[in-house]
């Protein structure tokens, strides 16, 4: 099965219009790419950054939707406003979401199914906490949040799914390539379809991209930090492309 890497840039609260040059920057570097290229900034910024990226290797995504399709949620963003915005992917259920918003995995399945109706693919995040991690309950964390995550019908086109331990985010701790490797394998195995992409995140950065990358059934990142400078996420992009013949 031929699977299509992705390397995809979360700027989280980060980026206003001065900051679309860095868009602009990396689709000039990838008018075309044999993995796929996206960026998550603010909703904000997806407009004005689809025009931007028009034509090149770099596709856009959301932060975070609503489960609901509209109505009274002053401050919420529906599915279908990100992709009339120009977005074609979302992330959901992010560690950050999770801590700060409370949203539970049975959150996060609602939104998938939302984000679904409006023809966004879900990169569905999933993580362990630290002590989660110390106490042995790694496997059994991601075990639960992967089941009650993804709603029936999650398939290769519609989901991607972003292994995110929690103590790795803007850390600049990773796991070892042993750990990455066990949680990879296992989500490889309980995934819904054998074609759906997994990705590593977590301080994820130019220099330790490639060794990461090298490991199995990593099929790319989900970049914090890193993604916020051309310069920095194009390293990443490349380590990638390296790793994916053709
Ligand atoms: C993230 O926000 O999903 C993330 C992995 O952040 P960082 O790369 O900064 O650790």
């Amino acid at each position: 099965m031929t699977i299509t890497k992705l390397a995809a840039g979360n700027w989280k609260m980060n980026g206003t219009s001065k900051h679309l040059s860095e868009a602009k920057t990396l689709a000039a570097m990838h008018p075309a790419s044999s993995v796929e290229v996206l960026l998550c900034p603010p909703a904000t910024l997806l407009a004005s950054m689809a025009r931007i990226v028009l034509g090149s290797a770099v596709q856009l995504g959301g932060q975070d939707c609503h489960a609901k399709a509209k109505g009274a949620h002053t401050g919420d963003i529906a599915a279908e406003m990100l992709f009339d915005a120009g977005a074609g992917y979302v992330i959901l259920g992010h560690s950050e979401r999770r801590a700060d918003h409370g949203e539970t995995s049975a959150d996060v399945a609602a939104k998938v199914e939302a984000a679904w109706d409006s023809g966004l693919v879900a990169i569905v995040c999933l993580g362990e906490t630290e002590a989660q991690r110390d106490a042995d309950e790694t496997l059994a964390v991601i075990g639960a949040q992967l089941a009650q995550s993804l709603p029936a019908g999650a398939n290769a086109e519609n989901t991607v799914i972003a292994y995110e331990p929690v103590w790795a985010i803007g850390t600049g701790r990773t796991p070892s390539e042993a750990q990455i490797a066990e949680v990879h394998a296992f989500l490889r195995e309980h995934a819904p379809d054998a074609g759906v992409r997994l990705l590593y995140g977590g301080s994820v950065n130019p220099d330790n991209a490639a060794s990461i990358f090298a490991i199995a059934n990593v099929d790319g990142a989900l970049v914090g930090g890193a993604s916020l400078k051309a310069a920095d996420f194009t390293r990443i992009i490349s380590a990638l492309e390296s790793s994916s013949p053709g």
